[in-house]
Parts: structure tokens; C-alpha cells; sequence
């Protein structure tokens, strides 16, 4: 059997496996670029676990108050030099991206203070904790106040109106890299890094924070090195390549990190207690495999891209542009082929493959949204995973894929259920929308 027979036998029709395989033909400079990053960040990684003396005592479990836990807090200082920082709070006990957010942000602002997102709202689950959408908890509660500049039209950051929104009570600024389900481009290091300055000109002593969510070992460098005071990040998508069965990381300063894990565990004990129950070996080797898994799937992103914007679908970001995250939309046009695609994601997932993602009202949203998924970690996406709200423009967001074959298959599949159900055409060894 050769590799074509391989995916006939996995479903995949001979028509778009051969429209496949005439796409990818053309991405191989893409592809080389990709791995010329992933293999700078694998060093990277290696040079931090190296410098620390990883060993395997630090594997150990620890249990209970989880006193002179050596490998919690050697992973903290491999996290720390990997980001270029002074310090690292990374933990089992945070338990997802929106937990290590909520805990930066709380960690860090007092009553009075004021939180600024200069550059667009924040993802869906941060309007509760900040009290856009009112929450039991939240900061508005504890009397920190919000305020918000949106880009520009053109997308890009509205320096006259940050400059107007700072004020005497803005302590903390954050930006997202990422764009979430929002419709802006998601922003590079560099530009993050610019904006970064600009503020510390107008506001030399503010907190400048980074939701680094599915930004992680996408680009040689990171928000750290560009100047944020805090980068923020969940271990089930990038940096706990797949490994990682839970936790959270927030890199920076020390004197915010170490207010992060006072509030965390409790004034006094902070970072000295937090038992890792065993997990320590999945949060090291994860890591050390985040650079290449992040690799595929950003390679399966650029794939999708170009399988889907031949097609005549628009794709953002579009097949030939620059990656600053791992996240690829594809505006299907309609509720059907939202269906169709998802449908194919999940069949090729090695978790429950069988079966058949269907619309539901999720809470928190306000039309019905679809999610493929079949992970080993619930929820994890950065195992191939795809989601959105059935609503216009019929947008999926598709992420992750632990091998770029898998995220390969899971494109092709998608497709495939796509071609099947009539939802697009084969013409002339080509298929149109
Ligand atoms: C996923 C994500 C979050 C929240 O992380 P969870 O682990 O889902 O709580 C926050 N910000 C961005 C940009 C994200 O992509």
C-alpha cells in the first residue's frame, strides 16, 4: 500500500486528495521558513532546560503543602529564561488561559486602579473578569476601572487615542496578541513591541501585560523580549505542547510575578507552596516539545489557508501571509458547511472519531456555536480543533494539530465531508465553490 492508498482507506477521495497534494506542492517555502523558527525555538528551549541542570530528581511528585518542590521551581526558572525573564509563575494550579489572566490582572490591580486595552477588546471570557459584562468577582466589583481604545478602520493601533486614554489611574496595559474570534489581524512581536514603547513614553512606571494565547513559538521572540511586564498563557495550547494535562503560565517582573502567587495561594506563602501531583514530567517534556508541535500546526494553518482560498473562500490570516499565531478563519459562507467542515475535523481526530459535532447554544454567546474536537486533553486546543458561532460570515476557527500529518488529514477531511455533501464542486481536477 502507498501513502495515497493509506488515506482512501481513511476515507479520503482519490479528486480531493490529488487537489490536496497539488496545493501543498507549492508551500514548500513556507514550510522551510516554519521549521528555520521552530528549530531557533527548539534550541532556545534546550539552552533553558541545560543552563538549569533539568535532572530527573526534578520530575519527582510532590504532595500536600508541596515545600521544596526543586522541580516546580526549576521549571519556573526554565519558563523564565526560555521568555527572557526575571521571573515565572507556572503552575497546575492555574488552571486555564482565562485563570492566568484573571490572576495577572487581580494580582496586580488595586481599588482605584485602571485597566486599559489600547488596542480592541479582550477575548470573550476576560469581559467577565473585568466587568464588561457585570459578574460576581469581577474587577469592577473590587472597584478597578476599565477603559478601552479600538483600532483604527485600517486595523492598526490608534496612537492619538491611547494617548488621550491614559491617565493618572491607568496601572495596567494589556494587548492580545491573538485575535480570538475577533475579525482583526492578529498582531506580530514587533508590533506589540511598538506599541509597548509608546506607552512607557507617556506612562514610564505602567504595567504593560500580553494575553500571549496561541502566540508561543510561533516567531523567534516573544512579547517578553520586546518589553512586557507580564505574558500571560495557557499550557493546553503552545508551551504545553499536548503534554500538558492542565495549567497556566505568567512570565515578567519579579516583584509582579511574586504578587501573582501571593494571590494565588495566600499573602505569605505565595510561590512556596503548590504541590505539582505528579505532573511535572508532562509540563518539562511538553515544553520541550512545544517548538516543533507548534511547527505543525502552524503548518496545517497555512495549509487550510491555501486549500481553502483556492477554492474561492475568503481566509484570514490569507495563504501567503505572515503567522503571529496558530489560529486559521475560514468564512464557509453558510451554517451547511460550518457542519460539513467540523464534521471532518472530528473524523479524523484519533478521540472520538465517530462522532457528529452539532450546533449548541454554548452559554455566554448569543447564537448557536459548533465545535470539532477529539483530544486527549479535554478541551486542549492545541490538538487540531475547530469552532465558531453559526452566524454571518459562517466563520471556523481552526487551530493546533500535535503532528502537522494530523492537522494534513483533518484539512483533507474537512473537505472531503465538504465535496461529499455537494457543499463545493470538482472541475477539471480543481474544485470551485
Ligand atoms: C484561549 C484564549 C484565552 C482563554 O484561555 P482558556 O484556557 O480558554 O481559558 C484567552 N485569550 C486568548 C487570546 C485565547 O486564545
Amino acid at each position: 500500500m502507498n501513502t495515497k492508498d493509506m488515506y482512501l482507506k481513511l476515507g479520503i477521495s482519490s479528486a480531493v486528495y490529488d487537489y490536496c497534494e497539488k496545493v501543498l506542492k507549492d508551500l514548500k517555502e513556507r514550510f522551510d521558513r516554519i521549521d528555520e523558527v521552530a528549530e531557533y525555538n527548539q534550541c532556545k528551549v534546550i539552552s533553558a532546560m541545560q543552563k538549569n541542570r533539568v535532572n530527573a530528581t526534578h520530575f519527582n511528585p510532590s504532595t500536600g503543602y508541596g515545600y521544596n518542590d526543586f522541580g516546580r521551581d526549576t521549571l519556573e526558572k526554565v519558563y523564565a529564561d526560555c521568555f527572557g525573564t526575571e521571573a515565572a509563575l507556572v503552575r497546575p494550579q492555574i488552571t486555564c488561559g482565562t485563570h492566568a489572566l484573571s490572576l495577572a490582572l487581580s494580582a496586580n490591580l488595586l481599588p482605584g486602579d485602571e485597566l486599559l486595552y489600547p488596542a480592541g477588546g479582550p477575548y470573550d471570557t476576560l469581559e467577565e473578569v473585568i466587568g464588561i459584562r457585570d459578574s460576581v468577582g469581577s474587577l469592577k466589583e473590587y472597584g478597578v476601572s476599565y477603559r478601552q481604545v479600538d483600532l483604527k478602520n485600517d486595523g492598526t493601533f490608534d496612537y492619538d487615542g491611547i494617548k488621550k486614554a491614559i491617565n493618572d489611574k491607568t496601572k495596567i496595559v494589556a494587548i492580545q496578541r491573538s485575535k480570538g474570534y475577533q475579525t482583526r489581524p492578529s498582531f506580530s512581536v514587533d508590533e506589540i513591541g511598538k506599541l509597548i514603547s509608546f506607552v512607557k513614553e507617556i506612562k514610564p512606571d505602567v504595567i504593560c501585560m500580553v494575553d500571549n494565547c496561541y502566540g508561543e513559538f510561533v516567531e523567534l521572540n516573544e512579547p517578553s523580549n520586546v518589553g512586557a511586564d507580564m505574558t500571560v498563557g495557557s499550557l493546553i495550547k503552545n508551551p504545553g505542547g499536548g503534554l500538558a494535562p492542565i495549567g497556566g503560565y505568567i512570565v515578567g517582573r519579579k516583584d509582579l510575578i511574586d504578587r501573582c502567587a501571593y494571590r494565588l495561594t495566600a499573602p505569605g506563602l505565595g510561590a512556596e507552596v503548590g504541590a505539582n501531583l505528579g505532573l511535572l514530567t508532562s509540563f518539562y517534556q511538553g515544553l520541550f516539545l512545544a517548538p516543533d508541535v507548534v511547527s505543525g500546526a502552524l503548518k496545517g494553518a497555512v495549509f487550510a489557508a491555501n486549500i481553502y482560498e483556492k477554492l474561492g473562500f475568503k481566509v484570514v490570516p490569507s495563504g501567503s501571509e505572515s503567522r503571529h499565531d496558530i489560529i486559521q478563519a475560514v468564512e464557509l459562507g453558510s451554517a451547511e458547511r460550518m457542519v460539513a467542515f467540523c464534521g471532518g475535523i472530528q473524523a479524523a481526530a484519533p478521540v472520538d472519531s465517530y462522532v457528529t459535532p452539532e450546533p449548541w447554544a454554548m452559554p455566554g454567546y448569543d447564537s448557536e456555536v459548533i465545535m470539532a474536537a477529539g483530544a486527549f486533553v479535554q478541551g486542549s486546543s492545541i490538538e487540531l480543533s475547530a469552532d465558531g458561532p453559526i452566524r454571518p460570515p459562517y466563520a471556523v476557527y481552526f487551530q493546533g494539530g500535535l503532528t502537522w500529518h494530523h492537522a494534513k488529514l483533518g484539512i483533507m477531511m474537512s473537505l472531503e465531508k465538504l465535496y461529499e455533501q455537494k457543499l463545493v464542486t470538482i472541475d477539471e481536477g480543481s474544485i470551485k465553490k
